[in-house]
């Protein structure tokens, strides 16, 4: 930034009004100050802003920040602004006058931290010209769109790779929740920055308590889910928005304050559901995946989901909307022939590239390989994440309730003793 000589904690209380470091911010961020090139890979909510806005608050320069999303840039900008930091965005869709403001401001070297979409950065002559001022960290955020492997491709992110020859020695910190080790190599390897540090964030969640089951009588077993947390905030995933539709009227029959959500309501319909979601009254959102961005009540009790995801990584980030205030929640998976069907039509009727549905497919198998595991529950999703963790969980339906296995060496013992 423009001359400060502050640490990270000193910046961290003074900007940012907190008290100490999260998780692995502490390690990524010194790497980053010492000029280190780093990968960072932290569940959302984890904290992954804070370990590239610090050290570009800190280092000499200015801090850019390559997203892909246009309304997640604004929603930074707007809340670093809030905060005293000289933060602006270069997009295509500022207005006129912001943009003409924003170029005027980098030319006179006022800005310490500057969200560029990709594709912005990479056209021509854009990044030489940001680069006639100091650069602190260059900081690539949601790293995965660069992985052919992710879900959610963007070939500009390939052309990121060059940006060392545009900006020699600045650090360059590459930003993900998606955790799976295929893709992590894949990233490095794209930005051309194979050697980096790799500092992962554990994501075990103790307080998540996980269990699924195979589909019955569904709305009893929703019912039962659900009955424990009656004076709670709960959330029902459905695969479709007819599914939520009746099910949050089922609900609605058996006395539980249940609506719907998805994105086929309204404006109005979804901003009142959200407020009173929102407000902390007891409550059942039977929703599709369309509720998911931005929520972040901290207290619900229990998610269910009534169809089985399509991913390890889209479960994860379902359940993971409970219990964010670190007290106990319920979890509950329904699965059933029906969803690999669903799954299995899909991947027959998509025009999508080949590599993308053998993505679509791996990640389908590890789903239906984590419902129907007998081991430990938490184990496994940690797993499919690349995270070992050293004990069973204790708390996941099946170490509760462990499968009977057949014992082996006291049918052997019979045998040998007749
Ligand atoms: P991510 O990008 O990993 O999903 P964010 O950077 O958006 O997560 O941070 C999630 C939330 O956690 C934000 O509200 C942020 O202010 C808060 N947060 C991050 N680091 C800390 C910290 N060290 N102390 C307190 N709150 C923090
Ligand atoms: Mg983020």
């Amino acid at each position: 930034a423009s001359g400060i000589d502050e640490t990270p904690d000193a910046v961290l209380k003074r900007v940012f009004g907190f008290d100490s470091f999260r998780g692995q911010q502490e390690d990524v961020i010194s790497a980053v100050m010492a000029g280190e090139d780093v990968l960072v890979i932290m569940p959302t909510g984890g904290g992954k802003s804070l370990c590239y806005q610090v050290p570009a608050l800190c280092r000499h320069g200015m801090g850019i920040v390559i997203s892909p999303l246009i309304a997640l840039m604004d929603d930074q900008v707007a809340a670093l602004r809030q905060l005293g930091v000289n933060a602006a965005a270069l997009h295509s869709e500022l207005p006129p006058d912001r943009l003409d403001q924003t170029r005027a401001d980098l030319r006179e070297g006022r800005i310490d931290l500057l969200y560029i979409s990709p594709e912005r950065l990479v056209s021509p002559g854009t990044a030489r010209w940001l680069a006639r001022n100091p650069v602190s960290v260059l900081a690539i955020d949601e790293a995965h769109c660069v992985s052919a492997w992710g879900h959610e491709f963007r070939p500009e992110y390939r052309a990121l790779a060059d940006l060392p020859s545009v900006f020699p020695g600045v650090p360059r910190i590459a930003l993900t929740a998606t955790a799976d080790s295929r893709t992590q190599d894949d990233i490095l390897l794209a930005l051309g920055m194979p050697e980096a540090k790799r500092l992962t964030s554990s994501f075990h969640r103790p307080n998540l308590f996980l269990a699924a089951l195979p589909k019955g009588s569904e709305t009893k077993q929703v019912q039962d889910a659900l009955t424990p947390h009656r004076e709670d905030a709960a959330i029902v995933y459905c695969g479709s928005r007819n599914r939520t539709e009746r099910m949050a009227k089922s609900l609605r029959e058996r006395g539980f304050n249940a609506l719907p959500y998805h994105a086929g309501l309204s404006s109005q319909e979804k901003h009142a559901t959200l407020m009173r979601f929102r407000s902390g009254e007891p409550m059942v959102i039977v929703a599709t995946v369309a509720f998911g961005m931005g929520i972040d009540r901290p207290d619900v009790r229990c998610v269910v989901h009534l169809d089985m995801p399509a991913s390890p990584e889209a479960y994860y980030q379902q359940i993971g909307r409970a219990g964010r205030d670190g007290e106990p929640a319920d979890t509950l998976l329904l699965y059933g022939g029906e969803d690999m069907a669903r799954a299995r039509h899909w991947l027959e009727q998509s025009t999508a590239p080949d590599t993308e549905k053998r993505v679509t497919q791996a990640r389908l198998e590890s789903m239906i390989a984590l419902t129907e595991t007998v081991e430990c529950r938490t184990q496994a999703l940690l797993a499919c994440f690349g995270e070992a963790l050293s004990a069973p969980c204790g708390h996941c339906d099946n170490c509760r309730n462990p499968a009977q296995t057949f014992d082996g060496t006291e049918a052997a013992q019979k045998v040998l003793s007749t």
